[in-house]
């Protein structure tokens, strides 16, 4: 059995797989692949799927599969996994990190330091202590950051269409209920036709506060002109993100050298422990398709 890694996996992770078979990191050897190990990098469309005409099971190391198209590779009997609740730590970290780091003005007080300027009078702190939390969505990562937001301080309440009640979080009935009084938005919800652009021009306009914006979900959720026009205009104090319509964002996105953006390249579920967890669920996945003779 060969078993192609396609993109940044844990560095040990070829050990551990030839107990399986074959493992290689050629992709010109695809065709010959029946596994095939993605995260979000590689784009399996259906020309990837035509081309890999032995595969058998592709394993998609993380959350979000919108890089895969599973029902036509399940059309093709290709088994599509992914390894759910891996990077839900790992995520959550990323999240409340641009949480703490935006109003404690880690980003500006970096740069103004390296800059040789001394601002101290100038860069005003806010706490989090006492400030309330909308987190969109209410699944692994998302609880994550409720425990965190909550040992913090913060008032937390959530918007999730598929949720009702929480032992967590109060739950808002409807996304206009859940953001209007937040000072603080975390967006955790898949990228589909129904979450695309989610927060826009008209949620936008609702807000009774000026809040932070939170994104590790996915780039395309947020209507990027929305939030440019929604930050210049002071309605929203600051879009700290990680997701991006591309990856990388095109030179041309709108949130580019905005001023209040805060950015980092796609990496929430970057972490050393991540990857390693990420690797054990990719294992014991092909470990049990085997021993079900599945594949
Ligand atoms: P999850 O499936 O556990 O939770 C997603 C939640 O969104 C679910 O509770 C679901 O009911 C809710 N939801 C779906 N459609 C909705 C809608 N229209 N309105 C409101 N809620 C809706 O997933 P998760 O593990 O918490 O991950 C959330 C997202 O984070 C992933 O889909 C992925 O896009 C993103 N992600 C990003 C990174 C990163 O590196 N930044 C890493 C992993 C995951």
């Amino acid at each position: 059995m060969l078993i192609l890694i396609s993109d940044a996996f844990d560095t040990g992770l070829p050990d551990k797989l030839v107990d399986f078979g074959e493992v290689t990191d050629d992709k010109s050897r695809l065709a010959d692949a029946e596994i095939v190990l993605v995260r979000s990098k590689t784009k399996c469309d259906r020309d990837y799927i035509d081309n890999a005409k032995n595969l058998k099971l592709i394993i998609r190391g993380g959350v979000g599969i919108d890089n895969i198209d599973k029902e036509y590779a399940e059309s093709k009997g290709i088994i599509v996994r992914n390894t759910p609740k891996a990077s839900s730590i790992a995520v959550a970290e990323l999240a409340f990190a641009h949480m703490i780091s935006v109003p404690n003005r880690i980003v500006e007080g970096h740069t103004s330091m390296a800059e040789g300027k001394w601002i101290k009078k100038e860069l005003k702190r806010t706490e989090l202590y006492g400030k309330t939390l909308c987190l969109i969505g209410l699944g692994n990562i998302s609880k994550e950051v409720a425990r965190r937001a909550t040992a913090f301080g913060m008032e937390v309440f959530a918007y999730d269409k598929y949720v009702e009640s929480s032992d967590l979080v109060e739950m808002k009935k409807t996304l206009k209920d859940a953001v209007e009084y937040a000072d603080y938005i975390s967006m955790h919800v898949p990228l589909t036709p129904d979450t695309e652009g989610m927060i826009n021009e008209d949620i936008i306009k609702g807000f009774q506060k000026v809040p932070v914006i939170i994104n590790t979900g996915r780039g395309a959720c947020i209507n990027a002109d929305d939030m440019k026009t929604a930050l210049e205009s002071g309605k929203v104090r600051a879009y700290a993100t990680d997701v991006y319509p591309t990856d990388p964002p095109d030179d041309d996105c709108p949130l580019r050298n905005v001023k209040n953006v805060f950015m980092t390249p796609h990496i929430g579920a970057s972490s050393v422990e991540n990857l390693l967890r990420i690797g054990s669920e990719a294992h014991s996945i092909i470990d049990e398709l085997i021993k079900d003779g599945k594949i």
